[in-house]
């Protein structure tokens, strides 16, 4: 089997046995592979194992299609961001955005996310201090988007009528989108009446998010959870990802002033 040669980044590692480490990349040319790499701890302990969690390289690996863990040969460091395992919100910020693509991303080649996700751990590594948790909601947004899931944000995602500068509204889920109080009564898709209020700062903080813009946002957690709930709605399922309980962990409660 002749070795194949791949732009991937690394998104999680598991250490196997006493040298051994499972890969889990995302990769330009296949979509998402595990890939078992052998030895690889004892190999490189005097150098480390140029291994670092969401970095990007090229991978060198052997694939044969009825396997689950493809062999390892190599990996070489493009960008190593180490900026990201430094810092415990953006390396949460990172697992999130890592999370969703190893997900929905599938075995196949997908160029497209794999730019958008290149851009979006530059941007995670390189936010400012005072922007890191903007920039996190941000990058998840914006992929989440890119994803195919665009939430509904101008108009009532219900009945199609137009949404005020100051109108109040709530989330609705299932429906993907903010619900005007023209139908405020309607039971959504889970038969739930009403989703979170999302008052018109908080609607326009979103509709900046969903670009990709990491400007002020006045609720970040109450942010967090709006965006873990419409993943779990409509990417992951019926549980949370992971890493949304690891990213909500680190946000400390929002101070009840600052409405929305
Ligand atoms: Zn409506």
């Amino acid at each position: 089997v002749a070795p194949l040669t791949t732009r991937a980044i690394l998104l999680r590692t598991h250490p196997y046995g006493e040298t051994s480490l499972v890969l889990r990349f995302f990769t330009r040319e296949l979509g998402t592979v595990g890939v078992m790499a052998k030895g690889v701890r004892s190999r490189g302990s005097k150098r480390g194992t140029g291994l670092e969690t969401f970095a990007s390289g090229d991978l060198i690996l052997y694939v044969k299609e009825t396997r689950d863990l493809q062999t390892f040969k190599d990996f070489t460091n493009v960008r190593q961001r180490r900026g990201i395992p430094r810092h415990l919100l953006k390396f949460a910020g990172a697992s999130v955005v890592g999370e969703l693509v190893y997900r929905h991303g599938g075995e196949s080649a997908s160029p497209a996310l794999f730019d958008a996700l290149e851009s979006v751990l530059d941007r995670l590594e390189a936010a400012e201090e005072d922007a890191v948790v903007s920039t996190v909601l941000a990058a998840g947004w914006w992929l989440v988007a890119n994803l195919g899931y665009h939430p509904v944000l101008d108009t009532c995602v219900r009945c199609g009528s137009e949404l005020e500068d100051d109108t109040m509204g709530r989330f609705d889920f299932s429906a993907g989108g903010v619900r005007g109080p023209c139908c405020s009564g309607t039971p959504d898709g889970t038969g739930a009446v009403a989703g979170p209020r999302v008052g018109p700062g908080a609607r326009a903080q979103l509709a900046m998010l969903v670009e990709g813009a990491p400007g002020p946002v006045t609720r970040p957690r109450a942010h967090a959870q709006l965006l873990s709930d419409f993943v779990t709605y409509h990417v992951s399922g019926t549980k949370p990802l992971e890493s949304f309980r690891f990213l909500l962990g680190l946000l400390p409660a929002d101070s009840a002033s600052e409405g929305g």
